[in-house]
């Protein structure tokens, strides 16, 4: 069926256009890799496009194809042309926002809100600690009701080091020391309940005096990964008010890179707004993920003089493509590991790829997702570090969890978890 030319943004048309088919992008793209399906490749994904900007698509049929990305943006730095299909596909998803399911629906009304997300997070942890979540997996209970077991395989197991004391507020006697916000994203406040405090702990023995920001709700990231600009702004606009109202601030750190990646881009939704661009402004120039941070001052004197035996650190695409962060996770683990291992490329792997979680896309497509960590948690169990370390939560619930089905040794833990066992205990 033919349909009148699409009034997309024609920047978007005019980026598409610079496609020389070439190929390139093709043996970068994760969903290309398991499935050799061109429709599922960068260059399908800008011919669905153009297919759009000639009136062959509607828009919500191109944007039910377009989904199939994971906005890894991986096929970005392999393109010679400046193609952008990640960007391309969000883009598109802001004029056709993919519907939201039941579950997602009732997980964000909690995400939206930083009380009830304390509420979940306390169940959480209440089941991780109690030892009902051993219980039922070693009973496997859990077997009769696929779904909830789906689910449950995704939680992570308590954190090995347990809960964090609250960080004492600095005596007023105390040198002034630069003040800087940490934000907890809800995913670490949920799944890794000792990471917020164990991050505040590590940003106070660098020096600073640190202030836990718990009003900080959603910073929207689902509402940019699915197109619905309108929650997306809402989200934003809270976040802002936030750290304007309980600022100035030296530094935000935050403790989840998606988050990170999301924060950075509410520029491009305020663009023209007299009030919530110059926000959006003064947080990108001072915002930093933790190994961002904490890379650029040199370590304190470490508590614990041991070292692990092999670190590796995971990338999450998004921060490694869109924010460029590579070197910074690395230096800031090298002096705690006898080896930091690189995970090794392989035919079947970009080792600096996609692992498939891709926020929710591992619930939308469970068995693509799967399919894109096998590689993945096989290279990491040929080379077998004794932890993986990474920053963003939504990539370590996934892995743990293949990992955990391989019966695999390697713990899986946040950067902040790992820092505070070597600095501040
Ligand atoms: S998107 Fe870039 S790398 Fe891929 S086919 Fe087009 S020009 Fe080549
Ligand atoms: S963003 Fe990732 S999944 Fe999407 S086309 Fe590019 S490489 Fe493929």
């Amino acid at each position: 069926m033919a349909h009148t030319r699409s009034k997309e943004p024609s920047a978007s048309f005019a980026n598409a256009e610079k496609c020389t088919q070439c190929g390139y992008c093709l043996p970068v793209c994760p969903t290309y890799r398991v499935e050799n399906n061109e429709l599922h490749s960068p260059r399908g994904r800008v011919s669905i496009i153009l297919a759009l900007r000639n009136g062959g698509l509607a828009k919500e049929e191109a944007a039910t194809i377009l989904d199939h990305c994971l906005l890894c943006q991986a096929c970005h730095a392999a393109c010679p042309a400046g193609v952008r299909p990640g960007k391309l596909a969000l883009q598109l998803r802001a004029q056709a926002p993919l519907p939201a399911s039941r579950f997602s629906r009732l997980f964000h009304a909690i995400t939206d809100r930083p009380r009830l997300t304390a509420v979940l997070a306390a169940i959480i942890r209440g089941y991780q600690r109690s030892g009902l979540q051993r219980w039922l997996r070693r009973g496997r209970l859990l077997r009769w009701l696929p779904t909830v077991a789906h689910m449950e395989a995704m939680l992570p197991v308590a954190s090995a080091i347990g809960s964090v004391p609250l960080l004492p507020a600095p005596p007023s006697s105390a040198e002034p020391q630069p003040r800087v916000a940490l934000l907890a994203g809800c995913m670490t406040r949920l799944f890794f309940s000792s990471v917020p405090q164990a991050a505040a702990h590590v940003l106070h023995r660098w020096g600073n005096q640190v202030v836990v920001l718990d009003q900080f709700g959603c910073c929207g990231a689902p509402y940019r990964e699915s197109g619905d600009r309108a929650r997306l702004r809402r989200q934003a606009k809270r976040t802002l008010d936030l750290l304007h109202d309980s600022g100035p601030w030296q530094a935000v750190v935050c403790d989840s890179s998606i988050c990170a990646v999301t924060l950075h881009s509410y520029l491009r939704l305020f663009g023209g707004d007299p009030i919530y661009e110059d926000r959006a402004r003064q947080l990108s120039a001072k915002l930093k993920t933790m190994s961002q941070f904490l890379a650029a001052t040199p370590p304190p004197v470490r508590r614990k003089k041991e070292t692990f035996a092999a670190l590796a650190y995971h990338d999450h695409c998004q921060a490694r493509h869109g924010l460029g962060i590579i070197t910074e996770p690395r230096n800031v683990l090298r002096p705690l590991a006898d080896q930091l291992l690189e995970l090794r490329q392989s035919d079947s792997l970009n080792a600096d790829g996609c692992c498939g979680a891709a926020g929710e896309y591992q619930l939308r497509h469970p068995e693509r997702s799967q399919a894109i960590r096998a590689p993945k948690v096989q290279v990491i169990q040929e080379q077998d570090p004794t932890v993986l370390v990474g920053e963003n939560p939504g990539c370590l619930l996934h892995l743990a969890a293949g990992l955990d089905q391989k019966g695999a040794q390697t713990a899986v833990r946040h950067l902040a978890e790992v820092l505070y066992e070597a600095y501040c205990v």
